[in-house]
């Protein structure tokens, strides 16, 4: 329209064809203002929240390493699952995923630090070690419990207690977690390798307990194991 102002020749209804062309010219630019916005807005709701964030994402155990296990159940198994399904929410949010195995293996054999020994140590610290070369800006390691209670239940979060920021992170995750697994509104500390090792902010999530019947069977389930990525996932957010 502004261009068939300029062509429009010169007449008695030059001047009548400008001021229409004005007049829409200023719809247009409204038009255009509220499509630029609606996209940000549908981007920070949707998309690129976590952009540019690099988020290393630790299943816990693997490979001859089960975890807790229960007939029929392992808990390196339900970490993976819940892993992966995490790994996909925070792509689509923009960030860059690195986990920390994608398959059922240990991870002993990727430690660089001839000086750790053991199996077990050298397993955790492949796991840190991941951090340190990714230059990355938060860990979260997936686990799942197993107590003699058998009535105990809930999804629970651990930072180390001499990071500030690990906790603000744990607690945040913890109040999404609330509403999907229940338990408890706060984060608890922990001396765990993983977040003692880490200087980013770091959490252990105890997704539930396999001990419990009714939440071994949901910490199975595909769906509830989304529901769980999708907390942690927006505990993530909040933290930016
Ligand atoms: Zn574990």
């Amino acid at each position: 329209m502004l261009l068939f102002a300029y062509i429009y020749p010169r007449g008695v209804n030059s001047m009548k064809m400008f001021c229409i062309v004005k007049s829409h010219l200023i719809y247009y630019i409204l038009l255009i203002l509220l499509m630029v916005s609606s996209t940000y807005a549908f981007e920070e709701k949707n998309g690129n929240k976590l952009a540019n964030k690099v988020i290393v994402v630790d299943a816990g155990h693997g490979g001859i390493d089960s975890g807790a296990t229960r007939p029929g159940v392992d808990e390196k198994d339900i970490n993976l699952a819940v892993a992966l399904q995490l790994k996909n929410i925070l792509n689509q949010k923009g960030a860059k995923v690195i986990m920390s195995r994608q398959t059922d293996m240990e991870l002993s054999n990727e430690c660089d630090n001839e000086k750790v020994r053991g199996r077990y140590h050298r397993d955790l610290m492949a796991r840190v070690e991941m951090v340190e070369e990714s230059d990355a800006d938060l860990f979260v390691s997936l686990h799942a419990n197993a107590v003699r209670n058998d009535k105990k239940r809930g999804a629970e979060v651990f930072y180390y207690n001499k990071s500030e920021t690990g906790k603000i992170l744990a607690n945040l995750i913890q109040a999404e977690l609330y509403s999907v697994a229940g338990r408890s509104h706060s984060a608890q500390n922990a001396n765990y390798f993983v977040l003692r090792r880490n200087k980013i902010p770091a959490v252990l999530i105890e997704l539930g307990y396999i001990t419990n019947t009714e939440e071994r069977q949901l910490l199975l389930a595909p769906d509830y194991q989304q529901k769980l990525a999708r907390a942690i996932a927006e505990g993530i957010c909040k933290f930016y």
